[in-house]
């Protein structure tokens, strides 16, 4: 943020680097429980970005210290791969991804039903493969269709997406060169059934009414996000039902034999 460039980040007809509109938002891809191994998951694709979410629980939390004896814990970590950005990145945790992970399991803990487990811990892991900006919002988004995949009981998905300026011109959803050298960002998530805020953040400088301004165009924005996340379910639970109905009919073709 706030890096000098010559780079047009607009064009004189208003379109962006890499063509949108200013409330335009990067494609956006989902697809719920592409690991078999963990309870849930969900992998997603935001422009470049691409994340990976895997979620473990809830389960017995470790160490026992840990344990709240009237709710479970939800604990996530956010890891960038080394490989996930052009300047290889040194592995294992830093100030940012612990930041970044604090963050989104705050806003996690905000919809998942904690009260009802316990001394458990609800794991959830962000790995990003790729990353071009937005990478927290993206890990948001798929950690909340995982927890979702995973069966965890949750008064509904967690949507996040950020807003900022570039140009003096407010615009959704960042990328890479915009958020290097535009002048602000403000990564937000909300609770769409209840329109809370379950995060907001804030890098570089803007008047009230832009901060306004760009808060209305990422909730906006996270109301088709929330579809894209419900859609990825739906098309989930059709093979989930799917695989048990061949389940259930190999099992009388075997009775009866
Ligand atoms: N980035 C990077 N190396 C790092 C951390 C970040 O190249 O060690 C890049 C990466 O593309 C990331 C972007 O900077 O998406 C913006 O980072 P920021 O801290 O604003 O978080 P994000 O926008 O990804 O949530």
């Amino acid at each position: 943020m706030g890096m000098k460039s010559d780079i047009k980040l607009i064009d004189k007809k208003g379109l962006r680097l890499d063509g949108r509109k200013p409330d335009e938002l990067r494609p956006i891809k989902i697809e719920a429980g592409v690991l078999k191994r963990a309870d849930g998951s969900a992998y997603l694709e935001w422009g470049k970005n691409k994340v990976l979410a895997a979620v473990y629980g809830p389960r017995e939390a470790h160490p026992r210290h840990l344990q709240d004896s009237s709710k479970a814990i939800v604990q996530c970590r956010y890891n960038m791969a080394p490989f996930s950005v052009s300047d290889r990145k040194r592995p294992g945790p830093d100030r940012r991804s612990v930041e970044i992970s604090k963050i989104i399991s705050e806003a996690l803990e905000n919809v998942v039903m904690t009260e009802l487990f316990p001394r458990s811990s609800i794991d959830v892991f962000i790995e990003v493969l790729e990353a071009n900006a937005g990478t927290r919002c993206a890990g948001l988004t798929a950690a909340s269709v995982a927890l979702a995949d995973a069966g965890v009981p949750m008064r509904d998905l967690v949507v996040a997406c950020a807003a900022g300026k570039i140009e003096d011109t407010v615009v959704l959803d960042l990328g890479k060169e915009e958020d290097n050298f535009g002048q602000a960002d403000v990564p937000l998530a909300i609770v769409p059934r209840t329109g809370e805020l379950v995060l907001l953040q804030m890098d570089g400088d803007l008047k009230q009414e832009e901060l306004f301004k760009a808060m209305e165009m990422a909730m906006n924005a996270s109301m088709q996000i929330y579809e894209i996340q419900k859609d990825a379910l739906r098309r989930r639970y059709a093979v989930v039902a799917e695989e048990e109905k061949d389940e259930i009919d190999s099992a009388q073709e075997e009775a009866k034999t």
